[in-house]
């Protein structure tokens, strides 16, 4: 008898594993980030913290609440102190949370009068033990705040129009924009209205309030192309139009973090008058089309990857606009250096003065001294920047040496030395609980080494110095000359230390650099902390050399 062979059943197609994406998956939440999102909008948090929270205490605040709605009102739980950067990834979110908090309060296009300066550095000297940092996203940190004194903080924001709202959070972030809009001569258009009208329209609407991930925004009209534009999930760059005028030229899914992208151009000219309108449209797209599945998938950055700037348009215009958008020049080679450090004249003939707190690191105490110093100079208006510094607008010419001098005394100067120019750094280990190492007195210390090493030269081309204190991206190490990424490192003697893993080469656009380009890691690369000023200096030496052999 002949044995038949059993038969094995055709293999059934696997089903496409779904991304989350609710105008295709539907909205079935597919993780437990997705799961609080729907349960209760962050923005509602707002009650609790304010009727329960504020009033019984640390212990009070629900988890969901305490580890994700807080983020949609500026609140992070800060590193408990002592825990060192081994421990890190052993240990859960909770267990590395102290009961104080980071507090982040917007600051739409950098954009501060002296008397919301004065009311900031107030508040950090009375609720957070005067400690306060300027950040790359032209925000204001402070630290150390209770749970019991948010009532009161949001309470004197408010009264002088500053807010916290949706400063974290899977929602839109603060507006980057030029920090000289409106006052530079040779400005193309200014920004302002359209990022008045994004933050007034659509800042706290429901409707936007959950996205797959965070959403970044810059805005700029300045030649310079000051808000790094090519990181951001959208950037509207300032260009002028052959026959339509000045307008915008629209980029779409930059970001960063582990896995660094740069926005690509759509293409297309956007109008100031249609500017909201066109960001509230990619945000649409990013709520209904971005991947929710996985939390390190869902930035803007992996759809874009995934359809292209001409699908990304198509959408745009067929699904969300219902009309075309005009095809538009690209931004032409950036013209100076965009940090607007250094005294220069306004239009209006006076002054606007770029100042250089080493990496962004200030007090509340010195933020209120500097509202003071910025009206004795006749001005009422500061603006920050996306490089951790802070320009002073509308300076009496008359009164320049009062503001330079009182400047200096604050430990900020309009005359840095290349590297306090250059360098940025993150939060770090001092209240991040994602850091592996410590970054602003590392940086600093750096700084101050460098500017003895390298005394005897002239380095006429800015070279870039970003220190992050893990692998995330919040001081953009991968745009820098040097970025330095935190982690333990192997020393001479084989024991774990602090120290960074080197990328080398990166940059945005610039008019050094025509081109934006993504910094590479070199294998095997790695500096200590201790190490850091001599591998910078040997970097610096070793490049002046081979351009000059090459020249
Ligand atoms: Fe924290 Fe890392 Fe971001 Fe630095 S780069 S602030 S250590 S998450």
């Amino acid at each position: 008898m002949t044995s038949v062979p059993a038969r094995t059943a055709p293999a059934r197609p696997r089903a496409a594993r779904s991304n989350g994406q609710w105008s295709v998956d539907g909205t079935a939440p597919l993780n437990h980030n997705e799961e609080f999102k729907q349960a209760d909008s962050g923005l509602n948090v707002r009650e609790r913290i304010e009727q329960v929270y504020s009033r019984e205490g640390f212990a009070s605040i629900d988890p969901d609440d305490l580890n994700g709605r807080f983020r949609w009102w500026g609140l992070y739980t800060q590193r408990r102190p002592g825990i060192d950067g081994g421990r890190t990834a052993q240990l859960t979110s909770t267990e590395l949370s102290d009961e104080y908090f980071m507090l982040r309060v917007r600051v739409d296009g950098g954009a501060l009068s002296t008397e919301q300066l004065r009311v900031v550095g107030e508040i950090s000297t009375e609720f957070g033990r005067d400690s306060a940092d300027l950040t790359d996203r032209q925000n204001v940190q402070l630290h150390w705040v209770r749970v019991e004194d948010v009532p009161e903080i949001w309470r004197r924001l408010e009264a002088v129009g500053l807010q916290t709202t949706e400063a974290c959070g899977d929602c839109p972030r603060v507006v980057l924009g030029s920090p000289v809009a409106g006052i530079a001569a040779e400005e193309i258009l200014d920004p302002t209205p359209v990022i008045e009208e994004i933050v007034t329209r659509f800042i706290g609407d429901p409707e936007l309030a959950n996205l797959p991930r965070k959403f970044k925004s810059a805005v700029t009209g300045h030649p310079s192309q000051d808000v790094v534009h090519e990181i951001n999930d959208i950037s509207l760059v300032g260009v002028v139009h052959p026959e339509l005028g000045p307008g915008y030229d629209l980029w779409v899914g930059g970001g960063l973090s582990t896995s660094a992208h740069l926005a690509r151009r759509l293409g297309t000219f956007v109008a100031p008058a249609e500017a909201a309108e066109v960001w509230l449209a990619v945000v649409r797209i990013f709520r209904d089309y971005g991947y929710r599945r996985l939390r390190n998938k869902a930035r803007l950055k992996y759809l874009m990857a995934d359809w292209g700037p001409e699908r990304f348009r198509e959408v745009l215009q067929t699904e969300y606009l219902h009309r075309e958008l005009p095809d538009g020049p690209p931004p032409p080679v950036p013209v100076g250096r965009g940090d607007h450090v250094g005294v220069h004249e306004q239009k209006d003939g006076r002054r606007y003065v770029g100042l250089a707190p080493t990496v962004g690191r200030v007090s509340g105490s010195t933020l209120q001294r500097l509202a003071d110093l910025a009206e004795s100079a006749g001005s009422r208006r500061v603006r920050l920047t996306p490089h951790q510094k802070v320009v002073v607008l509308d300076v009496d010419p008359e009164r320049l040496d009062v503001l330079l001098t009182g400047a200096e005394e604050l430990g900020m100067t309009a005359n840095p030395s290349p590297f306090r120019r250059t360098t940025i750094a993150c939060t770090g280990i001092e209240y991040c609980k994602l850091a592996i190492v410590e970054t602003k007195a590392t940086a600093a210390e750096a700084i101050s080494d460098l500017e003895r090493r390298l005394a005897d030269l002239d380095l006429d081309t800015p070279i870039t110095l970003h220190v992050n204190g893990c692998p995330n991206s919040c001081a953009r190490i991968q745009t820098a000359d040097i970025g330095l990424k935190g982690q333990l490192v192997q020393d001479g003697d084989g024991n774990q230390v602090p120290g960074f893993q080197v990328h080398l080469g990166g940059g945005l656009a610039s008019s050094d650099r025509a081109e934006p380009g993504l910094g590479r890691t070199v294998r095997g690369l790695k500096v200590t902390a201790d190490g850091l000023s001599e591998y910078v200096e040997t970097v610096v030496r070793r490049y002046l050399d081979t351009r000059t052999t090459t020249a």
